[in-house]
């Protein structure tokens, strides 16, 4: 990027020809998080407990200590998460230049309407390609499912029926398409977890974590606001923790989108 793109880019942002639109759902203590089955352990919601709120332990002044899961909330899986992902990065070595990157939005809101447990499939990834041009170096693929609408409730956002939860995801063979394709660094999801919610029956188990985490790429979930987002043409910004020794972080989650 030249001088002036980035000139360009401010200018934008100042005339309101660049958007600046929010990727994150709030972080509070109703805010959903994954459940495992016996006999995994689970991670807590988030918790907080007050130091001093203009009182005897602080007269002029306010702040909590906050208890929460790696994996709480909008956040980044880190390579090191996942097994096959162990030797790998963890947030705080993650190359700040892999945070940035172009957003490629795939689209299945009406899919997932019709079948919450839709499976996005690789003639679904080649299909984007072919309509709006092949995916750029450090993109970041984002799955749109319409489900940030039930981030608010937990129940009908986790959506565990008799058989497990019911949500969307990729099948194996896309989970394998988005870890070998040498442009994409991350794929992010509105759902608790980047894999769908039957993937605990496939083979492998939890491809996208396998496959991805694996292959050093990094994933991102329980995003808002995807509707807003061009299917190409915008620009993505991951902000975890530059947590040391971290195997994912909450992140803010910002997209820059052309008006
Ligand atoms: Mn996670």
């Amino acid at each position: 990027m030249t001088s002036t793109s980035v000139t360009d880019l401010v200018a934008g942002l100042a005339d309101g020809s660049v958007e600046v639109i929010d990727l994150t759902q709030p972080l509070s203590e109703t805010t959903p998080v994954l459940v495992l089955p016996d006999p995994f352990a689970n991670t807590p919601h988030l918790s907080r407990k007050t130091l001093s709120k203009f009182d005897d332990n602080g007269p002029a002044w306010a702040w909590d200590v906050l208890e929460l899961g790696e994996h709480t909330g909008t956040h980044l899986d880190a390579p090191i998460h996942w097994i096959t992902g162990k030797d790998g990065e963890d947030v705080a070595s993650i190359p700040p230049g892999r945070l940035v990157g172009p957003a490629v939005v795939i689209d299945k809101t009406a899919e997932v309407a019709a079948d919450p447990g839709y499976l996005l499939t690789p003639d679904d990834l080649a299909a984007y390609e072919a309509e709006h041009g092949a995916i750029a170096p450090g993109s970041w693929i984002l799955f749109r499912t319409g489900w940030g609408s039930r981030a608010s409730a937990e129940a009908a956002f986790l959506n565990a029926g008799p058989e497990g939860p019911v949500t969307p995801g990729p099948d194996v063979a896309a989970a394998r398409w988005l870890a070998e394709h040498p442009n994409v660094v991350g794929f992010g999801v509105e759902t608790v977890g980047i894999d769908a919610g039957a993937a605990g029956g496939f083979d492998p188990g939890f491809p996208v974590h396998n496959f991805l985490l694996g292959a050093g790429r990094y994933g991102l979930t329980q995003l808002a606001n995807l509707e807003a987002l061009p299917a190409a043409g915008a620009l993505i910004v991951v902000a975890p923790l530059k947590l040391v020794d971290g195997t994912g972080s909450p992140s803010r989650v910002l997209a820059f989108v052309p008006r």
